[in-house]
């Protein structure tokens, strides 16, 4: 395997055993990129210079002989609505093209704190509201596996950097799916941890309520170590919570024996390709015989998921946007009368359409008279999908479904009827609505040989649960040992 293909854990190895240097570790990512990056187009800004000198900083500490942590060195990416201070934060969107944050988010500073190669920012749809990449207004990200195809969103310039070699690992975020369908698209893993596990600090907000950072990575045991960097409670985020993080390593076993598993039967539903709905069974049989229980279980609320994250995504939307005014942040309209003028003409130049529809659609909800009739009810049903998961997990450990309801699609496929995108999440939403953790993870291949991701859904802070299924799973496939031959076009 070339030096890209490597998951962190293993090229963390190489380097202590100073079989390679940290930079040409980073100058093997960075050709990979001059090779691919053109086809694949995951990045919205390359810190090229600042990546080589942070390689250097680290050889320079190897070779006095200190020791290094276990991402140190390592080259990885960050998705472009997370604060990096001194680097372009665009969410790619035209109203924050030249936005360049004073200060970094709270993940940032733990991440730099370990001394990891940051190589750039990669793209997202718009303010992370979209499931293709399709709504970035910096144009789309290909899946690695096939070019024609989506990576995935919104978190998809993440997972498709992470699947083509351009870069080790990444983080995403996830309001209500965007880190683990793209994981599922691209072939990698993905986590979405329990809302508040991880500090939003710095994070762009689109719902505050239900968005979260996570990582994207070549396997589950890189997962859990980025997960022990950036969990923890954070001062400057009163909604993270104040509860001891474990060290994620020790939940990497190979047993799964007496743990009980759910197949939500609402998850098997129609619409669902056939071959994922396979693929996921398969795993889940595989669970079953390294010693697993499965039990049928009923969330009986999970259609009307979609519905309520609609609601209650766009209204936390249409608050949290309303701060790009042209006054404070970003692009500002020019030719404008007064200053009413100044902001109507400046958000309706700069916003893309999805955005806007999101403001319409949250606007509405939330303005008086309608506000008893969809956003109240949308919380309410909210709490039922939540009790649906308190009753399973009364019976269950782990939950299991489809990350998603197909493979990756055709760019173009569905991005002209939104209510046909936002469908495509009914496997991820109702997490975040519960504020659940959930992890996806490569099981197999569609006739097309894209690959199918399994979702596993876990109790609130119990990712160690998760991780354990997942790993011991992955432990008896080579799913992630695949990589994407670059291809398609
Ligand atoms: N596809 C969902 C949306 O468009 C999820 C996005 C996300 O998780 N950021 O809202």
């Amino acid at each position: 395997m070339k030096l890209y293909e490597q998951p962190a854990h293993v090229l963390h190895d190489m380097l202590v055993n100073k079989e390679i240097t940290a930079l040409q570790l980073t100058e093997a990512v960075l050709a990979r990129i001059d090779e691919v990056e053109g086809d694949v187009k995951a990045y919205l800004t390359i810190t090229h210079d600042e990546a080589i000198a942070q390689a250097k900083a680290v050889d320079e500490k190897i070779a006095k002989g200190e020791d290094i942590s276990f991402l140190e060195g390592i080259p990885g990416a960050i998705k472009d609505n997370i604060c990096t201070k001194g680097v372009k934060t665009t969410c790619a969107s035209q109203i924050l093209k030249n936005f360049v944050p004073p200060y970094n988010a709270t993940v940032m500073e733990k991440l730099n704190a370990e001394n990891p190669v940051i190589l750039g920012k990669v793209n997202l749809d718009e303010f992370a509201m979209g499931g293709s990449t399709e709504n970035s207004s910096f144009g789309v990200t290909h899946n690695p596996w096939n070019l024609d195809c989506v990576p995935g969103g919104s978190s998809g310039g993440s997972a498709a950097a992470v699947a083509a070699g351009t870069a080790i690992w990444a983080l995403g975020s996830d309001t209500g799916g965007s880190i683990r369908q793209p994981a599922s698209f691209c072939g990698v893993v993905g986590m979405k941890p329990t809302y508040g596990r991880v500090s939003r600090y710095g994070l762009v907000a689109y719902a505050s309520s239900l968005d979260q950072i996570g990582p994207l990575t070549k396997d589950v045991t890189d997962c859990a170590h980025i997960l022990n960097i950036i969990a923890g409670r954070d001062e400057m985020d009163s909604t993270s919570v104040d509860a001891a993080v474990p060290d994620y390593t020790k939940a990497l076993v190979k047993d799964v024996k007496g743990l009980k598993i759910g197949l939500p039967k609402e998850y098997f539903v129609k619409g669902m390709d056939p071959e994922v709905e396979g693929a996921v069974k398969a795993a889940v049989k595989e669970l079953e015989a390294q010693g697993a229980e499965v039990v049928e279980i009923s969330l009986p609320h999970t259609d009307y998921a979609i519905s309520t994250y609609y609601l209650i995504a766009p209204a936390e939307a249409a608050t949290n946007l309303a701060r790009y005014d042209g006054v404070s942040y970003g692009e500002r309209a020019e030719d404008a009368v007064d200053l009413v003028d100044m902001m109507t003409k400046t958000r309706s130049q700069y916003f893309g359409e999805e955005v806007k529809r999101r403001i319409m659609i949250g606007n509405y909800a939330l303005s008086a008279g309608y506000y008893d009739a969809y956003y109240l009810k949308a919380l309410k049903v909210r709490r039922l999908v939540k009790e649906d998961y308190d009753k399973a997990f009364e019976k269950v450990d782990v939950i299991i479904c489809p990350t998603a309801p197909s493979v990756a699609y055709k760019i173009g496929e569905h991005i002209s009827n939104p209510l046909e995108m936002y469908l495509q999440d009914a496997c991820t939403v109702p997490l975040n609505l519960a504020g659940l953790p959930g992890i996806s993870l490569p099981c197999g291949y569609s006739s097309s040989k894209m690959p199918i991701g399994m979702q596993i859904i876990g109790k609130a802070l119990d990712e160690e649960t998760l991780l354990r299924v997942a790993y011991t799973y992955e432990q008896s496939q080579s799913y992630h040992e695949d990589r994407a031959q670059l291809g398609g076009k």
